[in-house]
């Protein structure tokens, strides 16, 4: 461990966080590196620091304190290291294990390390977690935006990200095209066009499996009622369907007694009303167009609820399946519905890269947007949480902008190491303030009634509500 990164001393009254088996040693002070941001990240992180110190002086009457410890990225290592980032920053989020940041400029013309895709992948953040709920008096499109209640688990190291693309006319695209429409495709009518660009979508079992491995162990561990996988398998057989078949297969072969999938909660359901249905008769509560199916389908069904019930009959059945996590999945672009029209049914998702890409952005559009919606990175013992929004330079340096994306990303990051006494005094204070109509320029404009406030009297208002 070094004594000093970009030659910032190491706070010498704090101590690391460690992980052991699977676990955060979290210590009474924690050394915690962060990232100011750029941009508006300058007015917001002092501000949203002052809400965490406070609050955890509050929880935990002095006994604990987060011994923060400056990082330098973006603008800010440019300007005194002339590197955007300095590879002590990534050692420090790597020694450290959990850190927090502000939004960073992206320099325009490329060609510039980008500190997400670095610490992603040195530290294997496979899940991006993005909680998604409405504070009562944020503005939203919504007319029920308090029904909105999701936590977002998006894979994070593969799919089309993988970044694996070959350009249209190029020496590879040629050769790929080739061996596909040769070698693989051969004795088909598919083809692949000449003039195409080609890309790789790799969605792997281990990535799969880990990613919903997480988010289920999230949901029992928070008594969230419902896990569901989203995927667009019906399409991507051989990726989007694998992932929802790994994704069962974790839920069956490792929480056999802590879930229950819908379909099996069909069943039990069924048999709850009525003790004495056939195997036949429940297979047709499962798939009601059996009937004109063909009958090695049905068949299949039938074996699938004699499975069931001689599996879990036992454990599950006589509504003892109710208190367990029902995990089901839905198809993706069915998932952007239901959470605009029935979101109450939903509590953690679980998806692949490109869907949740899609799907947290506009899920946190649905509960009031960017400014509040926070983020987080995370592996196994480590974890970056993040503002989701930009640097918002036209509003930077001016005691303007929301600070709730941040100080939201803190809440989960105290949440992390246990700190939960904390993390509700914050969460509680905020929704306090919001209530009290008391909110930066981006809320006031849609807000009736409004008291419009800088960044700082918004983070002192919570402070006082704390
Ligand atoms: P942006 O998120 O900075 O701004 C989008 C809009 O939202 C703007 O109107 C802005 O004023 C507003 N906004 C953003 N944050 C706000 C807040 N906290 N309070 C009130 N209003 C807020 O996105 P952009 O304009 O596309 O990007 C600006 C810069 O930020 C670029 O250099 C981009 O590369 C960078 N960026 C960084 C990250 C990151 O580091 N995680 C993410 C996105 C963009």
């Amino acid at each position: 461990m070094q004594s000093s990164y970009n030659g910032i001393n190491v706070p010498v009254d704090g101590q690391r966080i460690d992980y052991i088996a699977g676990a955060y040693q979290v210590p009474d002070q924690p050394i915690i590196p962060y990232i100011e941001g750029d941009g508006a990240g300058r007015d917001i992180w002092k501000n949203a620091r002052a809400v965490f110190d406070a609050a955890v002086e509050k929880a935990y009457d002095g006994k604990r304190r987060v011994q923060w410890y400056e990082i330098l990225a973006g603008e800010k290592a440019y300007r005194l290291h002339n590197d955007w980032l300095p590879q002590d920053s990534v050692q420090a989020c790597i020694d450290f294990r959990v850190s927090i940041k502000g939004p960073l400029t992206t320099p325009i013309g490329g060609g510039i390390r980008s500190l997400n895709v670095t610490l992603r992948q040195t530290m294997d953040l496979y899940q991006c977690v993005r909680p998604v709920k409405h504070y009562p008096g944020v503005p939203s499109p919504m007319k029920n935006a308090d029904d909105v209640d999701v936590v977002i688990f998006r894979e994070n190291t593969e799919d089309i990200y993988a970044g694996i693309e070959f350009k249209e006319g190029s020496a590879d695209v040629k050769k790929l095209r080739d061996f596909v429409n040769n070698e693989l495709l051969g004795n088909t009518k598919k083809k692949l066009r000449d003039d195409a660009g080609l890309g790789i979508k790799p969605i792997s079992v281990h990535g799969s499996k880990r990613l919903v491995r997480a988010a289920i162990q999230y949901a029992i561990d928070n008594g969230r009622r419902v896990m569901t996988i989203v995927h667009k398998g019906n399409i991507q057989k051989f990726t989007e369907g694998a992932f929802l078949e790994w994704g069962y297969e974790v839920a069956k072969g490792e929480f056999r007694d802590k879930i229950v999938t819908e379909r099996e909660s069909w069943i039990f359901a069924a048999l709850d009303k009525d003790a004495s249905l056939t195997p036949e008769a429940l297979a047709k509560v499962v798939e009601p167009g059996i009937d004109y199916a063909p009958k090695t389908f049905g068949d299949k069904v039938i074996a699938e609820v004699k499975d069931v019930l001689a599996a879990i009959g036992e454990t599950h059945g006589n509504g003892k399946w109710k208190s367990l996590l029902l995990v089901n999945d839905r198809i993706c672009d069915a998932m952007f519905q239901d959470l605009l029209l029935k979101p109450k049914e939903y509590d953690v998702l679980a998806t692949t890269n490109l869907n949740g890409d899609y799907l947290s952005d506009a899920a946190a559009a649905q509960v009031g947007g960017l400014g509040i919606a926070p983020g987080s990175n995370i592996g196994d013992g480590y974890a970056v949480f993040e503002a989701t929004h930009g640097t918002a330079p036209r509003l930077a340096d001016q005691d303007v902008v929301n600070p709730g994306s941040v100080i939201l990303s803190g809440v989960m990051l105290l949440q992390l190491i246990g700190w939960n006494e904390a993390a509700d005094l914050i969460e509680q204070a905020m929704t306090k303030t919001i209530e009290q109509k008391v909110v930066t320029v981006d809320f006031a404009k849609e807000m009736d009634g409004a008291i419009q406030v800088g960044t700082s009297a918004f983070a002192a208002r919570i402070v006082e509500n704390l």
